[in-house]
Parts: C-alpha cells; sequence; structure tokens
C-alpha cells in the first residue's frame, strides 16, 4: 500500500503517520526537513546553511532515493506541490507501482493558529508544553526549572505564512487526487482522527 499525508502545519500529520506506519506495517518516508537533517547530504547542507530554500529536484532525488526499493511506504510533507505530484505520478508510473490513498487532514486556519501559537518550548531540557492540551505545571516554568519560550516558528505571522503557501501551493493537490482522496476532520482528538483513518483504508 501507499499513501501520502497532506494537512497544513500543525494538523497532526506526524503523529497520525507514526501510527498508521505501525499498524499497516508501511515504511515511513521522513518529510522533506527531516530527511535533511537525517542524511546530512553535503549538496543540501550547503542550501542550508545559508537559508536557501533547497531546490525541488534535490528534494526530489533524495525522497526516490527512499522509496525506490519499497512497496508499501507512506510520504509527508511530499509532494508539496502540484509539479512534485506530477514527478512522483511518473516515477510510480515508470517502477509499476501506484498511489492507493491521499489522506487529507482537514483543518481550519483558526485552529492551527490556536494550536501552534500555545506552543512552548523549554529553553534548558526543550520538553514541549501546549498551553492548552499540555500546559505546564507552573506559570511558564519547565519541570525542569527551565523557562518555557514561544519558537519563531510558532509565531503568528509565522504561522500565517506558512498556512499561506500551504493553501497556494499544497491545496491543488487536493483537486490532483480527488480520485484516491480520504478526507478526515483534523480537529478531532488525535485518537479520533485515527479511527475515521483506519475506517476509511479498510473500507
Ligand atoms: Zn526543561
Amino acid at each position: 500500500m501507499i499513501i501520502l499525508i497532506i494537512g497544513p502545519p500543525g494538523s497532526g500529520k506526524g503523529t497520525q503517520i507514526e501510527k498508521i506506519a505501525r499498524k499497516f506495517e508501511l515504511k515511513h518516508i521522513p518529510s522533506p526537513g527531516d530527511l535533511f537533517r537525517k542524511i546530512g547530504d553535503e549538496e543540501v547542507k550547503k542550501y542550508l546553511a545559508t537559508g536557501r530554500l533547497v531546490p525541488d529536484e534535490l528534494v526530489t532525488k533524495l525522497i526516490f532515493k527512499e522509496i525506490e526499493d519499497a512497496d508499501n511506504f507512506i510520504l509527508e510533507g511530499y509532494p508539496r506541490n502540484l509539479e512534485q505530484a506530477k514527478t512522483l505520478d511518473n516515477f510510480l508510473l515508470e517502477k509499476n507501482k501506484k498511489l492507493d490513498f491521499a489522506i487529507y487532514l482537514r483543518t481550519s486556519e483558526e485552529e492551527i493558529l490556536k494550536r501552534i501559537t500555545n506552543r512552548r518550548v523549554c529553553a534548558i531540557c526543550g520538553k514541549n508544553y501546549n498551553l492548552i492540551t499540555n500546559p505546564p505545571a507552573e506559570d511558564g516554568k519547565c519541570e525542569c526549572g527551565g523557562n518555557l519560550v514561544q519558537r519563531e516558528d510558532a509565531k503568528k505571522e509565522i504561522v500565517r505564512e506558512r498556512m499561506r503557501v500551504f493553501r497556494e501551493q499544497t491545496e491543488p493537490l487536493l483537486e490532483h487526487y480527488k480520485n484516491k482522496l480520504i478526507v478526515v476532520d483534523g480537529e478531532q482528538s488525535v485518537e479520533k482522527v485515527f479511527e475515521d483513518i483506519c475506517r476509511k483504508l479498510k473500507d
């Protein structure tokens, strides 16, 4: 089975993908960002060091290396635009494989903002908190005594910009994959979202 998961930042893709991969015994292909960190590719390092965007071609090359020999896998964060989707379609066709499902975690911008802007991280030990779903025992303090801070990418303007990019670049994939699309309400609890995904994958 070959699946990909689509959702705006903060929709819970990472959590769901781990659960799906475990249950359906799929290879979990890391998102491009995680892949860059994992492989430490020299070419990639050049881009990251200068803050430039890693070009599509290089991203595609790295992802394809991961999926080349796999028959059962799940993708996250790739493809992130129509062009990448078409490249992936062609690659799978060449390898006599096909995408079975595209799962979309539908989540409103309001909910995303609420989730991400409430994230806090300990400046000392790196433990994550959420002021709503997982608040610290003492205001502004980690259990280790460190101060809780808001990461740069959890700030409202940054989240809004990432949402805009998602709508512009990634949302067209929903139309592209409309025959394989599974839409799940991403605003439910983690367990309920997972339950819905499993039910629809089995149908
Ligand atoms: Zn801490």
